[in-house]
């Protein structure tokens, strides 16, 4: 894995979140986008080398707002870039770990991602990501 490409916060609404996280970061929300298969809102910050998205949901019953009805706001995933993302699959699966979603599917960003099942890792939500160019 290359590096941490950014950290996913879910956020009930951009309306505070976003203000908040440019004073804390003290760096400006570069983009916000819309990833309608996942029924979320994602806002960009750069922080060097990395990001942070805030993901916040565009329904009642997406992942996100179920992730914050049973967990609260606060972080929710950790992608790593990859530079192959079929080649990791294929590592971490022979590995043993399980995916939420085997074959990769259109992220934010002008991204290929997946997640892998936090039931493996700790219980820490893990995206992998590839720049699709
Ligand atoms: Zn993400």
């Amino acid at each position: 894995m290359l590096k941490v490409e950014h950290i996913g916060i879910a956020v009930k609404d951009f309306t505070n979140a976003i203000p908040l996280f440019e004073k804390l970061l003290n760096s400006q929300c570069y983009k916000t986008e819309i990833v309608e298969r996942e029924q979320v809102n994602t806002a960009f910050f750069r922080q060097g080398d990395t990001k942070i998205e805030l993901v916040q949901s565009l329904s009642d019953d997406g992942v996100i707002a179920r992730f914050i009805e049973k967990k609260g706001e606060g972080i929710h995933h950790i992608a790593f870039e990859v530079e192959d993302i079929f080649t990791e699959i294929a590592r971490l699966k022979a590995e043993g770990f399980v995916f939420l979603n085997e074959s990769p599917k259109d992220g934010a960003d002008n991204k290929l991602v997946c997640f892998l099942h936090p039931k493996n890792t700790n219980s820490v939500l893990i995206e992998l990501c590839m720049k699709k160019d």
